[in-house]
């Protein structure tokens, strides 16, 4: 059986009224964990977030937080969380509670039996629009048809993670991160458990129709190029189609005398393989942007303020405490 820290990992962008809320409702899920900790990333947000989360640190000593320099984004905050926490297993959840920590225990014991990654899928709410129900489906099929991994529809980043897991994520040094792709590359043994959603507590959903659609082409790009065999493809066969065209045209001439008439066919030739060049144009942009990004190297977020690392251990060991006190004074 598996022993050892239980890490909460939390990224939070202006959550600061779901803040204490989150950690009345994490603290209580945690009871009867021995040695638990709880990482709050604090995504730039630009309320109080900040504020509250050092006086949490204060209070309690088994939570810590990062506040990064500015708003990174979901992905890079949890990479943030990841980086720090230290348990033997990681739970990462949204700071909005539609991921009940209720369901924390039902996770370690997943990780218990053996599984190495336990990710939660969420229960069709019988609620949501048709409309809503339909586009989700019909997104998840085309981002499974053009990449190379088959995301489950109702994941999201809300899992349990081995160290092991952990660890190996770590390693890869690619900035674009999804983890939702990039889990399932690294493969470990994974299951997944339904649960029912919570509704957000307070403020309003961060991500817009637009982030989705820019968080799903990173998704692609950084995980596959299908997409640009996708434009060979697509290329040749506008070419062939072209070819059979002009074909037909010159046969006409030939045999019939007449030349094709309109210039609405014209038109149409035009638009259509100006279209198509712009598309493919824009497929290698995304992939020359991702090759930049990873070039330049820059790290994938820069941290403003974090509680002080360790801070938990020295208040536990005062002897250590007054050591570390007294080699300082000795410099
Ligand atoms: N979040 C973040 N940085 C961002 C956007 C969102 O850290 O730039 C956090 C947010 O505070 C929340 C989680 O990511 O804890 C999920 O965001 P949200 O609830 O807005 O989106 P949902 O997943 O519910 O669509
Ligand atoms: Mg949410």
């Amino acid at each position: 059986m598996r022993e050892g820290r239980i890490s909460i990992v939390v990224p939070a962008f202006n959550e600061a009224e779901n803040l204490p809320l989150l950690k009345d409702r994490l603290t209580s899920a945690l009871e009867g964990f021995g040695d638990v900790e709880i990482l709050i990333v604090d995504d730039g947000s630009h309320d109080r977030s900040a504020q509250i989360l050092r006086d949490f640190a204060a209070e309690d000593t088994r939570l810590h937080y990062v506040s990064l320099s500015r708003n990174f984004g979901h992905q890079s905050a949890l990479k943030a969380g990841l980086d720090r926490a230290s348990g033997a297993c990681v739970i990462t959840l949204d700071a909005d509670l539609q991921h009940p920590p209720e369901h924390i225990a039902e996770m370690v014991e997943s990780w218990r039996d053996g599984f190495d990654v336990v990710n939660m899928v969420r229960r069709d709410d019988p609620g949501t629009p048709a409309f809503k129900r339909v586009t989700s489906k019909l997104f998840y099929r085309f981002v499974n048809a053009i990449s190379d991994f088959e995301i489950r529809p109702g994941t999201s980043d809300f899992r349990l993670l081995d160290r092991r897991v952990v660890d190996a994520l770590l390693r890869l040094e690619e900035r674009t991160l999804f983890l939702r792709g990039t889990l399932l590359w690294l493969g470990f043994q994974q299951c997944y458990i339904a649960y029912d959603p919570g509704t957000r507590a307070h403020g309003t959903v961060k991500y817009n129709f637009r982030r989705m659609i820019s968080l799903a082409l990173d998704g692609i790009t950084s995980s596959s190029t299908r997409p640009l065999r996708f434009s060979t493809y697509l290329g040749a066969v506008m070419a062939g189609l072209g070819m059979t065209y002009a074909g037909y045209a010159l046969l006409l001439k030939i045999f019939a005398g007449a030349p094709v008439s309109g210039w609405a066919s014209l038109l149409v030739g035009i638009m259509t393989f100006g279209g198509v060049q712009l598309l493919m144009l824009g497929i290698m942009g995304e992939y020359l942007g991702k090759v930049l990004v990873e070039v330049k190297g820059r790290p994938s977020y820069i941290v403003r303020e974090q509680s002080e690392p360790g801070a938990a251990a020295k208040i536990k060991s005062p002897v250590a405490a007054l050591q570390a006190r007294l080699s300082n004074s000795r410099m």
